[in-house]
């Protein structure tokens, strides 16, 4: 950002994986006021909440780290919840920080926002080429449309508004539930599970054949900094590492830095869900970023703060 000294950035949904990572971050450079509102001092699917927040803020940017999101089940059996959370959110932001005059917006999103048959890796132009996979077609509605209103907004009144997709992610402040969470985080608390009671083996679910891509939360934070700093940046851009893991072998690096010894047992009845997930990174590689964390180096700092989760009993 070519502006004030000590910008003053306000992180919608601090308290999530993303916004905390971005706190740190920015905690870390110094240089950065975070202005940060709890759910219940700042209501964002209330309009005149957040327009009267945004005028009173003098705002120099905002980032958008604020969603409501789900897995599969809750994606399916409340899609009216989140398309019209989502979608109100997103929209009251923008148009509020316009309004407020606020310089620039980075809203993201996810690379669910791409069809479900998107050729892999997904480049951002597969975008509303086909349909959506429709078990989280209501999100990614709703996150479409946020990008397109920046996308628009930008076109229309000049204003830097512009989106970021990460992949997969993983990393402290995840929800390391054993059963209702992400395969990192769920397979962190089952292998530490499994060394605590000297199990004799794991499960892990489905054939352990699809492949995933992950984004530590921290590279993710370094690569929002990286797009603000940019005078021209891409009207949306995925934020990945570009490489994928087996999730068989992915189960064998948690176990090993777990330290969990014993037998892992793919579960076939469970779902694999899509067989391939990569992303294609090689419009953000042109501006000049690209990811520092290694996997193995990630789920060490990751399993610090599952331990760190325990102890302060939060899990
Ligand atoms: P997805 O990218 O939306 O499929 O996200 P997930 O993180 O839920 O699942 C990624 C892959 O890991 C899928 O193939 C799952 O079947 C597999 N997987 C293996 N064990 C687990 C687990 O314990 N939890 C989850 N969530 N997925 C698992």
């Amino acid at each position: 950002m070519n502006r004030p000294l000590h910008p003053r950035v306000f992180i919608a949904g601090h308290r999530g994986m993303v916004g905390s990572a971005l706190i740190r971050r920015f905690a870390a450079e110094g240089d950065v006021e975070c202005i940060v509102r709890d759910r219940s001092e700042l209501d964002l699917t209330n309009q005149a909440a957040v327009q009267d927040f945004f005028q009173a803020e003098s705002l120099d940017a905002v980032i958008f780290a604020a969603a409501k999101v789900g897995g599969i089940h809750a994606n399916n059996t409340y899609p009216a919840d989140f398309a019209y959370q989502n979608v109100m959110m997103a929209s009251n932001a923008i148009h509020g920080a316009y309004l407020a005059g606020v310089p620039r917006f980075l809203f993201l999103g996810s690379t669910c926002i791409y069809p479900r048959m998107a050729p892999q890796p997904i480049p951002e132009s597969s975008l509303l080429t086909s349909p959506l996979e429709q078990t989280n077609e209501a999100y990614a509605l709703a996150k479409i449309m946020g990008l397109k209103l920046c996308q628009y907004y930008r076109q229309q009144h000049g204003v830097m508004y512009h989106s970021a997709m990460p992949t997969n992610l993983y990393g402290p402040g995840d929800n390391y539930h054993p059963e209702n969470s992400h395969v990192i985080p769920g397979l962190i608390h089952r292998f530490h599970q499994a060394k605590q009671a000297n199990a004799e083996s794991v499960t892990v679910w489905g054939t352990g054949d699809p492949r995933r891509e992950f984004l530590h939360v921290d590279d993710l934070a370094a690569a929002l900094v990286h797009l603000l700093g940019l005078s021209d940046p891409p009207d949306w851009v995925n934020v990945g590492t570009g490489e994928d893991i087996r999730i068989g072998d992915l189960a064998k690096l948690v176990a090993e830095v777990v330290g969990y010894s014993g037998e892992i047992v793919q579960d076939t009845s469970k779902p694999d869900g899509t067989p391939l997930k990569r992303t294609d990174i090689s419009r953000i590689a042109a501006t000049g970023w690209q990811p520092t964390i290694d996997l193995k180096e990630g789920l060490v700092e990751t399993y610090q703060d599952f331990l760190g989760a325990l102890d302060d009993q939060v899990l």
